[in-house]
């Protein structure tokens, strides 16, 4: 078998409303979605992480620096392609960009060894430890709206969520240290005690002020607090996970086997966030993985984008290894966004319907059992949502 074509279709709409996190407001929805061809008919399906304009030089990257590398090799040849691709262009870049244009590629070509052998993708990889997986859904965004506003529509939001039967919530802050425990007070006010919720900082606090909300977070019984600080600063991971009881997660912004070998022997997180679209595709989140659990170091997979990513993510957390194992095991969750999403709804022939499973169900989502990733993008929708430039 030989690959004869590999397309990028970034796709993107105007939102119905303008959404934050503590880096900036965005009012546009983006994806990227890989698609491999070959010699005998087999199409496989992936996506690389990058909303925006990043999508856009991943496209570039992808169409006219990886491809030419690759085209006329056999797809099943995955990890012999994605050493070549990655030794090629290890001189201009080992993380970021290159890598998440690399991890469209490698899925996709997961998807074609799926389908080969006729199999979805956690069967290839050794089997379901799960058939079904606890969903959290992740909503309470930042808006240009006054503290007193966001408080109120937080409480509210929050508990709208739980209403929906997600398993756990999860909630923007950004807003400053003393806001953001009152957005997070909000948060333990609309779900009540006892139920799971987390708070994601998206790496805007100094150390210090990730101490102050770490330690309101601790006493609001949160389960995680995400990327407090810079993911450059492993030293302050390191200090935070010492010095606070709420869980420490992240390393969505991180790549490759050697990025997460360091943030791992620095013993900074107590919770993992991979992504298979950016950290280098299946291929190399197998390998994160077994580093992760190497370290005795739970994993909860960052999951942004498309149903191709969403269900590449079912696939890899059915496959996930209990760790360390039990009669009552720490289970992952898949990331759920339940703000407007198309590209997650109506991408696929046929839906994955996840807010329908989550409420028919109480909180959980079955692995999709179709050969490969397990959907299989509507071609006039990716006509529709296509984005030139
Ligand atoms: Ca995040």
């Amino acid at each position: 078998m030989k690959i004869t074509a590999i397309r990028s279709h970034v796709l993107g709409y105007e939102l119905p409303e303008e959404l934050g996190y503590s880096q900036q407001y965005y009012a546009r929805r983006t994806a990227h979605i890989v698609e491999v061809t070959t010699d005998e008919g087999i199409t496989g399906w992936g996506e690389c992480f990058g909303p925006g304009n990043v999508a856009l030089g991943n496209r570039a990257i992808v169409e006219k620096v990886i491809a030419p590398m690759i085209l006329g090799d056999d797809p099943m040849d995955r990890d012999v392609i994605w050493h070549k691709v990655y030794n090629l262009l290890r001189d201009h870049g080992q993380k970021g960009m290159p890598m998440q244009a690399l991890s469209g590629v490698d899925i996709a070509l997961w998807d074609i060894a799926g389908k080969v052998a006729g199999l979805p993708l956690h069967k290839l990889i050794g089997g379901a430890h799960r058939t079904r997986v606890p969903v959290y859904g992740y909503g309470m965004m930042l808006r240009r709206e006054s503290v007193d506003e966001m408080v109120a529509r937080f409480t509210d939001e929050a508990a709208a969520i739980k209403g929906m039967g997600f398993a756990a919530t999860k909630m923007k802050i950004g807003m400053g240290p003393r806001d953001d425990v009152r957005l997070a007070e909000a948060v333990r006010r609309g779900v009540g005690d006892g139920y799971r919720f987390m708070a994601d900082a998206n790496h805007c606090y100094t150390t210090a002020d990730a101490f102050y909300v770490g330690r309101a977070l601790g006493e609001l019984d949160a389960y995680w607090f995400e990327e407090p600080i810079a993911p450059e600063d492993h030293d302050g991971y390191r200090e935070l996970r010492a010095g606070l009881t709420v869980n420490i997660s992240g390393g969505e912004a991180e790549f490759n086997r050697w990025g997460w070998r360091a943030i791992l022997e620095n013993r900074g997180l107590d919770i993992a966030q991979p992504e298979v679209c950016a950290l280098g595709g299946i291929s190399e989140y197998l390998r994160v993985l077994a580093l992760c659990h190497a370290h005795f170091t739970p994993v909860v997979n960052h999951v942004w984008g498309s149903a191709v990513a969403v269900a590449t993510n079912l696939q890899l957390l059915a496959a996930m290894p209990p760790l360390p194992g039990g009669m009552h095991p720490w289970e992952p969750m898949l990331e759920f966004d339940t703000t407007h999403n198309a590209f997650r709804d109506d991408l696929p022939v046929e839906p994955l319907d996840i807010q329908g499973q989550v409420a028919a169900s109480g909180g959980t989502v079955a692995i999709p059992d179709k050969p490969g990733v397990g959907v299989e993008p509507d071609r006039d929708f990716l006509a529709r949502y296509a984005i030139d430039g």
